[in-house]
């Protein structure tokens, strides 16, 4: 098989090795006579996959399984935009940083469950950088981030400071992608098709303090009470997700966890990042201030030349999946944990010679 350099945005690329034993997985899981994808979520093979996985996320994470609870859920990352306010609706309503596409969606359903509060927002400038002034209130349920704008190609490069009032993020573009202090989340979710896996499953760590809060008048599948009492198995979990979550987390702790994994990033982007900016009569990037660039979706557009003619010449050298988001235009190379450091090289050097091309 002949693998090409895939910058998709999402689903997105996954390690061969990974790939590799989900394929035996498929066939058989361990000397079960059963596939994966045959075992009952209630028997011992499915069982010690989910446990696992759970253990593992929490691990990698550096937090205590004693503080936190990690669900695995359907409904993707844009489900979490619902069942958050509906499970935490607070007196004061909830406030949310506004900063690109999903951050807006996210807002749109907190609306329908109470008050919003937009705390701070990057419209005006395109969402071109990250917000510094934040009007929090000390009263919100919670305060919602998106750490990784997948579409605009900014990434908040700190946490930001909420006092007492609980921190949410939708991290569904870069979960696992830096040694962050996830301690200093209440709750984070992230569907798993970017970061982390296939598609089909979406990861909620929650911390046990804040699900005290959580409401009650919610339908059971979508209450995180309920699906936290059953170890995330009150219903059937998506088990192939899981178990593909499983051998990814198994692959990281392999790599050495997450500062080498950060270190990986950080090299990978700085290689595409350094040769865009060789070249800015050619190459306009989207995020104006450098350090709000997203080390998972390196953005830009052309000044000079054709959009078909660098897509086309990127496809020819084994690249694909760099189109813009349609709501944007543009490039998006999309660079996440599995993206190997060669495919950044391979982009670095055609960045380069399509720059010479067009001078
Ligand atoms: C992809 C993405 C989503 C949507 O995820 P689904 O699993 O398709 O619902 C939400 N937020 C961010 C930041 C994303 O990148």
């Amino acid at each position: 098989m002949k693998r090409i350099y895939n910058f998709s945005a999402g689903p997105a690329t996954l390690p061969v090795a990974v790939l590799e034993e989900a394929a035996r997985g498929v066939l058989e899981i361990g000397d079960s006579g059963m596939s994966v994808l045959e075992v009952s979520h209630r028997g011992k093979e499915y069982e010690a996959i989910h446990f696992e996985a759970q253990e593992r996320l929490l691990r990698v994470m550096g937090l205590d399984p004693g503080a936190y609870v990690v669900l695995f859920l359907g409904g993707g990352a844009s489900l979490q935009f619902a069942m958050v306010p509906m499970n935490f609706p607070g007196g004061a309503g909830a406030d949310y940083v506004h900063t690109g596409e999903w951050s807006a969606k996210a807002i749109k359903e907190a609306q329908r469950f109470g008050a919003v509060h937009v705390a701070g927002s990057s419209e005006d400038g395109g969402f071109s950088y990250i917000p510094r002034e934040l009007s929090l209130r000390p009263d919100a349920a919670y305060v919602h981030i998106t750490t990784n704008n997948t579409i605009e190609g900014t990434e908040w490069p700190e946490l930001p400071e909420t006092g007492g009032v609980p921190l949410v993020a939708d991290a569904s573009s870069d979960i696992l992608g830096r040694a962050l202090d996830y301690s200093r989340f209440a709750l984070i979710y992230a569907g798993a098709q970017k970061n982390l896996g296939p598609a089909g499953v979406t990861v909620v760590v929650i911390r046990r303090e804040f699900l005290e809060r959580a409401s009650d008048a919610v339908p059971a599948m979508l209450s995180y009470r309920v699906h936290a009492k059953a170890q995330s198995l009150y219903n059937t979990p998506p088990v192939f997700g899981v178990y593909v979550l499983c051998l990814v987390l198994r692959w990281i702790e392999e790599q050495g966890g997450l500062t080498v994994i950060e270190a990986r990033n950080r090299e990978k982007a700085g290689l595409v990042y350094a040769a865009l900016d060789a070249h800015p009569e050619v190459y306009e990037p989207a995020v104006r201030v450098r350090e709000d660039r997203s080390l998972m979706n390196v953005t830009f557009r052309l000044r000079r030349g054709s959009e078909e003619a660098f897509l086309a010449g990127a496809r020819e050298r084994g690249m694909d999946g760099l189109k813009g988001h349609r709501s944007v235009g543009g490039f998006r190379a999309s660079i996440y944990n599995a993206f190997p450091v060669e495919g950044c090289r391979v982009l670095a050097e055609y960045l380069h010679d399509f720059a010479g091309r067009c001078n």
